[in-house]
């Protein structure tokens, strides 16, 4: 075996058994590194505690209009989930337009606007009814994709992770915690580009609510406090080129606003 492998994973193993991971390999306490590869924190709204971001979850196919527009099968399926890196987020201030770069390889690059919950508990096989008690609080973001990547790849059956998990594919505002804002079970979703309206829509058009993914997710993966959940985009989504502005809206948070450079 070869030996730096051997201690790589000595050290991970032990590190992890000596604090009670849940997970192996995963350390608690930051142990002596040759480098730094960076943590995903977004800011919350009222604290000087930063939100640590452990997975960021996006559910597929969350409203029905959306779904009739992306696919061929508008009923009420399962629901399906991906993943974008940690490394994904932009964070984008309240008040301000963040210069979001066009990415590469893409022709269509498409917005998406959606309600992000984040988690400050975690569990495996919640039930419903209890699902939302892990909720820490809400933002909204953006879950920006490579269509005709995406398109490419689900067409050849290959996974499309190019077309959505890459190098900032995720701006977001900050977190506000639930005592701030509640639940967000309805209310207006709307996104503008050069202010003109492109998505306007209800979040009581989900088809599976917040609720229902956190439950349906934690029979898939255990969950755990720092995992963040894109609920999905209303229908309507669309391209954006270099020099457009992306304005977007959910009821009861401040707008989010990058500039596409
Ligand atoms: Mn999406």
């Amino acid at each position: 075996m070869d030996r730096r492998h051997f201690f790589r994973n000595t050290a991970l193993v032990t590190t992890g058994a000596l604090a009670g991971c849940a997970l192996p390999g995963v350390a608690q306490s930051k142990p002596k590194t040759p480098f730094d590869v960076g943590d995903t924190y977004i800011p919350i709204v009222g604290s000087d505690e930063m939100f640590p971001v452990r997975r960021i979850y996006c559910i597929g196919r969350n409203y029905r209009a959306h779904a009739i527009e992306m696919g061929p099968n508008p009923d009420r399926e399962p629901p399906f989930f991906f993943q974008k890196p940690t490394d994904a987020i932009q964070y984008v201030a309240a008040g301000t337009v963040a210069d979001h770069p066009y990415p590469s390889l893409t022709k269509n690059y498409h917005y998406e606007a959606e309600l992000v919950a984040c988690l400050g508990k975690g569990g495996r096989n919640i039930p419903v009814e209890k699902a939302l008690d892990l909720v820490y609080g809400y933002t909204l973001g953006l879950d920006m994709t490579r269509r005709d990547l995406q398109r490419a790849m689900g067409d050849q059956k290959k996974p499309w992770e190019i077309g959505k998990s890459f190098d900032r594919s995720a701006p977001i505002g900050a977190v506000h915690r639930l005592a701030q804002v509640g639940h967000f079970t309805q209310g207006n979703i709307w996104l503008k580009v050069n202010g003109q309206t492109k998505q306007n829509a209800d979040l009581k058009q989900m088809i599976w609510s917040v609720a229902e993914q956190i439950s349906k997710l934690s029979e898939a993966n255990e969950l755990f406090a720092g995992d963040i959940i894109y609920s999905g985009t209303p229908e309507n989504v669309g391209p954006v080129v270099k020099g457009d502005v992306i304005e977007m809206h959910i009821d009861g948070l401040p707008n989010l606003s990058v500039k596409i450079v």
